[in-house]
């Protein structure tokens, strides 16, 4: 039958929902270009906050209407439990983010027999199919950039957060593994990979990724910045990305990777949530401002071009205009390259939703405001650095706003444009260098040379 997933949310998801296309493509199912033109529609949901919840739930409700058989899977099935059949009584099946592998079983049982209503919340199980990758032909991945799950779960406990209670504790692929389906990606075309985990630099902490008896050539003691160093060997990859990094693993061990690693990408993206140690300590962060500030200084130290990104979260319980505007300074010492700012949303059962939310909407849009707008002037800075420079860039294809023009991203991410010059034939996933020329806060535009 036709089929076709619909995801919101991270990055994680995205993975998710190619494994699952793979896995039914595997089993004989072929995926519909559109949504109107599906049978099968899968939602991936998201439940970090309680508006994207409602997206994925609102989604799945329209699809029902549309007499879709409709799925839901993700983030919000786990938090929900049985309770998603009480918000959508015609939903056909609804599985947890960790046992994503049987929906091909469940949409069998389902067309076979009528069956409805099924619902697999799962626990901490490592999904069937975390490693399988449709092929780019059939499915509605990049041909040369590839996602690659090394981490499940989260074992922190920030106050405010979710994701520990719907994505399970910490499991960390074997690195052979994950080493292995690289290759294979490569193999397949592949040039860059995204190493994916919610707090990715915890790999290996829970569970060893590594086995005796494993090389280990750059004698490395922690088991991230050694597979780092693992797959910067791999022939015929150009760039090794991950995220999302907690601001306790920079350590020294992940910067001599990067300053080892030509192909580790010198870009960090490292939630910072807020600048004042008042909240980050109620946030249980674990880290101080000035901690924060001297990891990235380690970064700028080895490249002042080092890209920088951040998550914050404005209007947390007890957030004062003081703590804020410690936010706003940390922002400004940090030079973040990129920001995404949250507006804090409590979520059931984590420890800050017993806290009063005690700032008002008005005051956490206007704060949400602020930081953007500095960020916009922050962005433009930071790109005016560039001007004149030459980036390598990962052709990706012609700009969806001018044909006539391609663009890419260099290894900070910072996505670049540049006028196709006549007679020059560009290549989807090719390394091209280009001279920027000018810059704008969220795009670089250059020249080919
Ligand atoms: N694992 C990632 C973050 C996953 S959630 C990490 O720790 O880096 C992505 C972002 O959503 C977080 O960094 C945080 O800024 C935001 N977020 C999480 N819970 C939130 C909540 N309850 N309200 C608002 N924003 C939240
Ligand atoms: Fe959530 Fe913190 Fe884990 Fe990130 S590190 S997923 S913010 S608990």
């Amino acid at each position: 039958m036709k089929f076709f997933v619909h995801t919101y949310g991270c990055q994680m998801n995205v993975r998710d929902s190619e494994a699952v296309e793979a896995l039914m493509i595997a089993a004989g199912h072929e995926r519909a270009r559109s949504e109107e033109d599906a049978e099968i529609v899968i939602v991936n949901s998201c439940t970090v906050r309680q508006k994207a919840e409602e997206k994925a739930v609102g989604k799945a409700g329209n699809l029902i209407a549309a007499k879709k058989i409709t799925g839901l899977m993700g983030c919000a099935v786990k938090r929900m439990g049985e309770d998603v059949f009480k918000r959508l009584p015609k939903l056909d099946f609804a599985v947890g983010p960790r046992c994503f592998g049987l929906i091909p079983h469940i949409v069998d049982r389902i067309t076979a027999g009528g069956e409805r209503h099924v619902i697999e919340t799962g626990a901490d199980e490592v999904p069937d199919g975390i490693g399988a990758h449709p092929d780019s032909s059939k499915s509605g991945a990049s041909p040369f950039q590839a996602y690659v799950t090394v981490l499940l779960g989260c074992d922190n406990r920030c106050s405010y957060c979710i994701v520990p209670d719907v994505r399970g504790h910490e499991y960390s692929r074997p690195a052979n593994e994950v080493i292995a389906e690289v290759k294979s990606l490569v193999e397949n075309g592949v040039k860059e990979v995204c190493l994916l985990g919610q707090s990715v630099l915890r790999y290996g902490v829970r569970n060893p990724a590594w086995r005796d008896g494993d090389p280990n050539p750059g004698g490395f003691k922690e088991a991230f910045p050694r597979l780092l160093h693992a797959l910067n060997g791999i022939p015929g990859l150009e760039r090794i990305r991950f995220t999302s990094a907690h601001p306790k693993g920079c350590t020294d061990e992940l910067v001599r990777v990067y300053r080892e690693c030509p192909k580790v990408c010198r870009h960090l993206h490292l939630p910072v949530q807020s600048g004042s140690d008042r909240i980050l300590s109620g946030m249980g962060r674990r880290y101080t401002r000035d901690e924060y500030l001297s990891a990235v200084s380690k970064l700028r130290t080895l490249d002042p071009g080092f890209a920088v990104t951040t998550d914050v979260i404005v209007g947390y319980p007890g957030e004062t205009d003081e703590d804020f505007e410690m936010t706003r300074s940390l922002m400004e010492e940090a030079g973040f390259d990129n920001s995404f700012i949250f507006k804090y949303s409590p979520r059931p059962g984590t420890r800050s939703a017993l806290l009063p939310d005690d700032v008002p909407v008005a005051e956490k849009e206007r704060r949400d405001q602020v930081l953007l707008a500095d960020q916009e002037k922050r962005g433009a800075r930071r790109n005016g650095l560039l001007v004149g420079s030459v980036r390598r860039v990962l052709a990706e294809g012609p700009s969806k706003r001018n044909p006539a023009r391609w663009s890419g991203r260099d290894g900070g991410n910072r996505i670049v444009v540049w006028d196709v010059k006549e007679g020059v034939v560009e290549r989807q996933g090719s390394l091209v260098d280009i001279k920027i020329t000018e810059a704008h806060p969220q795009t670089l535009i250059g020249e080919r040379i």
